[in-house]
């Protein structure tokens, strides 16, 4: 077995994890950073676009009026009172320089408007990585910076366990390979980055976790939150699911954009769930966390209903309907698009994803109920229903705006995209203090540990909220807390 020495630990190279390196570096306090995978960086270098913050210098410069007051007591209305208030409030102290640190770390970010159609008036709190292929070339480079200094940075090398008798003693680390390496030190920070890729635990908490398409980090396994629940922690609070959009497969996701099948997934089109019932004003497409949510809210799955017409459409016209994902892929100061088609491929496109299982194409509806496994009548009055509202350009139920009430389902073949409640991660874990800590039952902190990022529990009352980037604005700051708390701590 190996062994090392070192001040701090840092478990995870993640948003959270790689922030807390970077203010060790820069107090030149010596630590080994562990990462599970061949390459530094989690969700947080190979998924997010931004992350949000208030008072940032480009904010002021902008004279952005939206401030502390209005962060605080918007997300603490938002959450029902369900949060963390003095965490809240220390991260969104902070979130401000965190704009700065992100530029010395070389991950820069302009204050933008929002990505999101639904969020298009919000104030500007999103700040967007200028490049998002430079961010993760440059979020490569921190480990020869780190190691230069003197630390360890081991790839491959996933932390698996604690020695802890009154204080921490020592991490335990195992290679790919399997070996052991006990490592001496004093403080460990856990940014291992929750826990979406462990589906048991996923499953104890969602009743729907088997239709989830995970797009998270599945190397994060909970270790952290397990290792911190062994010494006493309180991990006993509402689930909180990073639920953002849908898509039929992980193969067609908005990551990739290569399918006409993605192109209709993101649309206001007619959705039904899987008791052939309409459930949301589709509209909701263009706010991907309630989208999420809302799939989430019918057992993960629902299905988006067109027919051939419609598909026709889309092949030989443009269509003023603006795909949800367009801001997303638009690199800063790029205008979206607001239309979709023409589709030249539409047809080949879902006559592939038939043969995979993602659509489901039946000549009639007595067959699209049959293959599906839906009510027949159900099926039959949510389709009459919806057509009457395009028809009057009139939805009285859910009302979706005139604008988009579009297609009619009306002559077979009919298709049905299975759509799944995307998930990019878990947002609860451990309870903590202002200082990162776990808490115990009692609220008494359990010292020389820290849980940061996704693994900390204490911003959202039941899931993610419509605040974007405020997930890796957590996870950037929380680990910066939590190495100056450890700092502070050893000193
Ligand atoms: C596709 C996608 C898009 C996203 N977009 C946004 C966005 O635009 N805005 C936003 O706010 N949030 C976004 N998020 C969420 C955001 O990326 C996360 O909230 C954030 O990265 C969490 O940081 P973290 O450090 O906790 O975890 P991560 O950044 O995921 O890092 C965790 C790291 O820990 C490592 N690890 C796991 N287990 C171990 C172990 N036992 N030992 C050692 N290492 C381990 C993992 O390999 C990984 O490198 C997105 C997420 C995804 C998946």
């Amino acid at each position: 077995m190996d062994s090392f020495s070192t001040k701090v630990v840092v478990v995870g190279s993640g948003s959270s994890g790689i922030s807390a390196c970077f203010e060790l570096y820069q107090r030149k306090v010596p630590f080994i950073l562990l990462e599970k995978g061949d390459k530094v960086g989690g969700a947080g270098k190979f998924g997010a676009h931004g992350v949000f913050a208030i008072n940032s210098q480009e904010q002021n410069k902008r004279h952005v009026k939206y401030g502390y007051r209005d962060a605080f007591n918007g997300l603490t209305n938002y959450n029902h009172y369900f949060v963390n208030g003095e965490l809240l409030s220390r991260f969104l102290q902070k979130s401000g320089a965190n704009i700065d640190r992100l530029s010395e770390m070389g991950l820069p970010v302009t204050v933008e408007q929002s990505e999101q159609k639904a969020h298009l008036d919000d104030p500007l709190v999103y700040h967007k990585f200028n490049n998002f292929n430079e961010k993760m070339a440059n979020w490569d480079k921190l480990p020869a910076l780190f190691t230069a200094a003197g630390n360890k940075v081991l790839l491959e090398t996933a932390a698996v366990d604690v020695e802890y008798d009154n204080g921490l003693t020592a991490v335990i680390a195992q290679t790919k390979e399997g070996q052991k390496i006990t490592i001496k030190t004093e403080k460990v920070i856990f940014a291992d980055g929750g826990y979406c890729g462990n589906q048991m635990m996923l499953e104890q908490k969602y009743s729907d976790a088997a239709e989830f398409l995970n797009l998270g980090e599945r190397k994060s396994d909970g270790r952290g939150i397990r290792i911190a629940q062994a010494l006493g922690a309180d991990t006993r609070h509402n689930p909180v699911l990073f639920a953002h959009g849908c898509a039929p497969s992980r193969t067609i996701n908005p990551m990739r954009r290569e399918s006409s099948v993605e192109a209709l997934t993101n649309l206001p089109l007619l959705w039904l769930d899987q008791t052939a019932n309409r459930f949301v004003n589709e509209d909701v497409v263009y706010d991907f966390a309630m989208w999420g949510n809302a799939a989430h809210n019918v057992n993960g799955k629902y299905y988006v209903i067109v027919d051939q017409a419609t598909i026709d459409t889309f092949k030989k016209t443009t269509v003023g309907l603006e795909d949800t994902f367009e801001r997303q892929f638009c690199d800063v100061g790029q205008t979206p698009k607001t239309t979709v088609g023409p589709l030249p491929n539409i047809q080949q496109d879902f006559d592939n994803a038939v043969k995979t299982g993602e659509v489901v194409k039946a000549g009639t509806l007595e067959e699209l109920a049959q293959k599906l496994g839906l009510p027949q009548q159900a099926l039959d009055k949510s389709i009459a229903k919806y057509n009457d509202a395009v028809e009057q350009k009139q939805d009285k139920t859910f009302l979706k705006p005139a604008a988009e009430l579009l297609f009619t389902v009306t002559q077979g073949p009919f298709y049905a995209i299975c759509e799944h409640c995307a998930i990019l991660g878990t947002l609860d874990g451990v309870n903590v203090d202002r200082n990162c800590q776990p808490v115990r039952e009692d609220g008494s902190p359990i010292r020389d540990i820290y849980v940061v990022g996704n693994n900390a529990n204490g911003l959202y009352s039941d899931g993610y909220p419509s605040y974007e980037g405020i997930a890796n604005g957590f996870a950037f700051v929380s680990g910066w807390i939590a190495a100056q708390e450890a700092i502070k701590s050893l000193n």
